[in-house]
């Protein structure tokens, strides 16, 4: 299944003023997803993880798209 970045969409603050801004943002599989923090429906920011991407979000998912990389290169 094709995961891809998830970005926020709420603007100005959030959770009755206890954050200042939300700036979720999380990978998860296709389709439609909301913000665990304040509810707001999840905007798709990717089309496919870049490697740069992934690095960010965590060397598990790194080492994942790594692997798959290197089967297409062999
Ligand atoms: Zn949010």
């Amino acid at each position: 299944m094709a995961q891809f970045l998830y970005r926020c969409t709420a603007e100005g603050a959030v959770n009755n003023n206890l954050k200042a801004s939300c700036d979720f943002e999380m990978v998860f599989e296709e389709g439609s997803h909301h913000c665990p923090i304040c509810g707001q429906e999840l905007l798709r920011v990717s089309d496919g993880l870049t490697i740069s991407e992934i690095l960010r979000l965590g060397q598990q998912l790194a080492n994942k798209h790594k692997t798959k990389a290197q089967q297409k290169n062999e």
